[in-house]
């Protein structure tokens, strides 16, 4: 029989053990070990069949168990310890609490939007990489003490369970989630009923969100959720789902993420008295509705739209994840004038907003789109990509926003992405990390290079013990993967074979679009055959990853591996494991010994799985891309070559080419090579440099510190500026911004003259720039002037260019003039121009507006 409706019944608790409801509320508990033990303890089977959830613990557990525990002293003292443990985390001053600045320059408050948080696999609101990167930022905020506030949805389904079918296809499943069974609680009013915000909906209907609260450390994570009672009955559907549906449903979730998200988080400060945020952090473009929220904010307070864009762009920072254009996310402009158009009723989502105004922050080239990563840049002073490379590729991807100025001119930074050390490292290692540097240290996620000074043994005896580990987790997950897919136990009895515990390991996991290649590894099968069955020095490959439901060539990928490795001569040596989540996430990373990751280079952001194995000793065997571009030193793992500039068929056979190449000249004889100890020396001196120097530049800690001071401080300074005096600040950038836009197109350079340039310059030759500048109306103090020097190229491109900044020397015959006394700064073929750029002290950068005007081309 199946069940109308399934709901959650909670166990009573013994007094004596009440603050068990307390740990289990607190999804600390995810990343903190004793916690977790203590759960464990209650009931060790349970807690596996139940999937390692705390709530499920308390709910399945046979009563007489929890009064035999209420009973037991040690046990309720250790309860008891670890609530208190719990509330000196939540309450002692943290590493934001100590910076000096002591108040007015750091923000009030952050919230943080993102449409997937991975936090824990109890709580299944995210797909990949992007949501478990929130889920670490939320972690590690929490640890520094950053006032921080998450906000998205909740999910009915969350993202899909992975199966295989026996010939290999990907199967998917979406079991439903009763947010009562899960460690949220309601935002409730003071008579505590549910709070709901409220959205507009076309035809005058309305979409209804509660507001449920995880509480991840120090930080709250608000997720809306539509299904309810009051919605009608499709409007109940708008969160049922991660990515599923079509256009018109996802405008609605992103509608309900960015202006409910709003609303929830005014909601929230109020019913629990705290500071409204003073900056909002997009993470990628799918929340950016929230910015047209904030403007209709300022727009009923009185503010015109453009001092409410120019104050929601000084306090709102974005974060773009993807670097190619097919990843970014756009709507039919159509379906935004359906959504914010009033329909001619007169009211309307966002009423005070005009909706060529609306439009035009996600205009692109194409005027039937709506870009919703052009409305992030526009509606933020400061925006970022997610490594170095990344921030490189996406300062050239979005260069048509900033015309006239060079790719490396484009204003869009970079923070390299993190990951949490509590949540990915194992135990063993948190554990001698805590040994070597202290807990104090350890706390703030700080002194994991002290890691190498753990002697050589006992790295090494670690690093086997976490291998022994993944290898049982292997044969378990392979057996219950075989009898899904229609074994019988007496066909299976070669699983408890399967795999070595003494075998290098190699891992490969992720989520499976076509630029990650998961079937690069099989371009020549009898090579890869060769190196997992070699006599002497065999290699064993752990595979896994989710392919979007609609992606049936990803699909096809998977199915590709999954032959592979039902081949009987290979089947011991490698393995498709499905359902990749955090839960198995967590063995691949403890256990395999080279993490391997071939990307086409650059399509990968950043990557954040190889950070993970890092941080457990495993070295990285990976294309030159994301974090790897920037941090391989070469003694720290391997880089796979790139062979740029042939085609794809050919790209993929010499990039495999030299993947085996790596394996068979460098990483097995490493691995092998042992001493009379029977230790790896050499392999050994890898694993603690990658400790040493890769441990603390991984983590999630410095990523948010990063964000932090280069991001967050400046953002809620600029918000402040522009809101002191009523607004002053913002009605005069708007109103200087208006004043450019008039203006501009008079500006031009008239005329340059070089003086005491000799007849042969040699480099530092000095010189005298003086250039005659048409200011169309505007002063000169609100324009910077530069001379621009650099090499130039054969069709007199500026290339290197170095700025040299031009004062101004007053008007000559009614032309302002602008000079700069400087010394020649490149040698070569050397040009240089003159340029003028909008300048005003509460813009980030003379760049920021995105105009430049130079001499009139003739
Ligand atoms: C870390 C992680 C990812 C992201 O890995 P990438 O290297 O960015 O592809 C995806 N899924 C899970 C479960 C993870 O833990």
């Amino acid at each position: 029989m199946k069940a109308l409706r399934r709901f959650t019944v909670r166990a009573q608790l013994p007094a004596r053990l009440s603050g068990l409801a307390e740990l289990s509320v607190n999804l600390r508990w995810s990343w903190h070990t004793p916690t977790l033990e203590l759960f464990e303890s209650i009931d060790p089977a349970l807690w596996v069949s139940g999937e390692r959830d705390p709530g499920r613990i308390l709910g399945e557990v046979d009563p007489d168990r929890l009064s035999a525990l209420a009973e037991d002293d040690g046990f309720v003292r250790r309860v008891d310890e670890l609530v208190e443990d719990l509330h000196s985390y939540l309450d002692r001053p943290r590493w934001f609490q100590k910076q000096v600045d002591g108040g007015a320059d750091l923000p009030s408050g952050i919230a943080y939007f993102s449409m997937e948080f991975g936090v824990s696999e109890v709580l299944p609101n995210y797909s990949g990489g992007l949501g478990i990167l929130a889920g670490d930022h939320l972690k590690a905020a929490s640890d520094l003490g950053l006032p921080l506030i998450g906000v998205g949805l909740l999910y009915r389904s969350g993202y899909f369970r992975q199966s295989l079918t026996a010939d290999g296809w990907q199967a998917e499943r979406y079991p439903s989630l009763d947010p009562q069974g899960l460690p949220l609680r309601l935002l409730t009013d003071d008579a505590g009923a549910a709070v709901l915000i409220h959205v507009a909906m076309p035809a005058g209907r309305v979409l209804r969100a509660r507001i449920w609260i995880a509480q991840v450390g120090r930080i709250p994570l608000l997720l809306l959720d539509s299904d309810i009672a009051d919605n009608d009955v499709d409007l109940r559907g708008v969160t049922d789902r991660l990515y599923g549906g079509d256009q018109d449903h996802r405008i609605k979730q992103e509608i309900l993420a960015g202006v409910g998200g709003v609303r929830a988080v005014r909601a929230f400060t109020q019913y629990e008295n705290l500071p409204a945020p003073s900056v909002f952090h997009m993470n990628e473009g799918h929340a950016g509705f929230l910015g047209l929220e904030r403007i209709r904010e300022l727009r009923s307070d009185g503010l015109d739209f453009d001092d409410a864009l120019a104050a929601v762009r000084a306090s709102t920072v974005f974060t773009t994840h993807t670097p190619v254009p097919a990843g970014i996310d756009r709507f039919p402009a159509d379906l935004v004038r359906l959504y914010f158009g009033d329909g001619g009723s007169g009211s309307s989502l966002l009423p005070g907003l005009d909706m060529d105004r609306i439009l035009a922050l996600g205009r692109e080239s194409d005027p039937a789109l709506f870009n919703m990563a052009h409305m992030g840049l526009r509606s933020a002073q400061r925006a970022n990509g997610v490594s170095l490379l990344h921030g490189r590729v996406s300062r050239g991807m979005f260069d048509e926003l900033w015309p006239g100025f060079d790719a490396d001119e484009v204003p869009i930074g970079s923070v390299t992405n993190g990951v949490h050390a509590p949540t990915w490292a194992s135990p063993r290692w948190l554990d001698l990390a805590e040994r070597v540097a202290g807990r104090e240290l350890m706390e703030e996620a700080r002194g994991w290079e002290k890691l190498h000074e753990v002697p050589a043994s006992e790295l090494w005896a670690t690093r086997n013990d976490l291998r022994g580990e993944l290898v049982s987790e292997i044969r378990r997950r392979l057996r219950a993967s075989c009898l899904e897919r229609g074994s019988t136990e007496a066909e299976l009895a070669w699983t408890d074979e399967a795999f070595s515990p003494d075998v290098l390991t190699v891992g490969f996991a992720r989520r499976v679009p076509t630029y990650k290649r998961l079937t690069l590894m099989l371009r020549d099968p009898e090579r890869l055959r060769a190196l997992l069955l070699d006599p002497d020095r065999p290699v064993q490959l752990v595979v896994a990853g989710k392919s979007h439901p609609a992606d049936d060539a990803g699909k096809a990928l998977i199915q590709q591996i999954v032959r592979f490795a039902d081949r009987h001569d290979v089947r011991h040596r490698i393995v498709f494991l499905p359902d990749y989540d955090m839960s198995m996430a967590r063995y691949l990373y403890w256990g395999c010994d080279v993490w391997l990751n071939n990307p086409l280079r650059p399509l990968e952001a950043c990557g954040t799985s190889g950070m993970k194995s890092a941080l457990n000793g495993g070295l990285n065997l990976s294309i030159r891309d994301g974090w790897w571009d920037e941090m391989y030193d070469g003694r720290n793992g391997w880089a796979i070559p790139t062979a740029d500039g042939v085609d794809d068929a050919r790209r993929d056979d010499l990039e495999a080419a030299a993947l085996y190449e790596l394996l068979e000249k460098s990483v097995l004889p490493t691995f092998y090579e042992r001493g009379t100890d029977g230790i790896p020396e050499r392999w050994v001196d890898m694993v603690r440099h990658t400790l040493e120097t890769l441990g603390p530049k991984v983590l999630a800690s410095r990523m948010v510190r990063d964000y932090t001071v280069q991001y967050y401080g400046p953002a809620s300074r600029a918000g402040h500026a522009v809101a002191a005096d009523g607004w002053a600040g913002a009605r005069a950038l708007a109103g200087y911004r208006r004043r450019v836009d008039a203006a501009w197109l008079a500006v031009t350079v008239r005329d340059v003259e070089a003086e005491g340039l000799p007849d042969t310059p040699v480099l530092g030759s000095a010189l005298t720039l003086s250039a005659g500048i048409d200011l169309g109306g505007l002063t000169p103090a609100d324009v910077t002037v530069q001379a621009v020097f650099g090499r130039v190229d054969s069709d007199e491109q500026l290339h290197d260019v170095v700025t040299v900044p031009m004062t101004h020397r007053g008007p000559v015959d009614g032309v302002d003039r602008f000079a700069a006394e400087t010394e020649l700064p490149l040698s070569g073929a050397v040009g240089y121009t003159v340029r003028v750029l909008p300048h005003h002290e509460l813009l980030a950068g003379d760049a920021e507006l995105g105009k430049v005007a130079g001499p009139a081309t003739v």
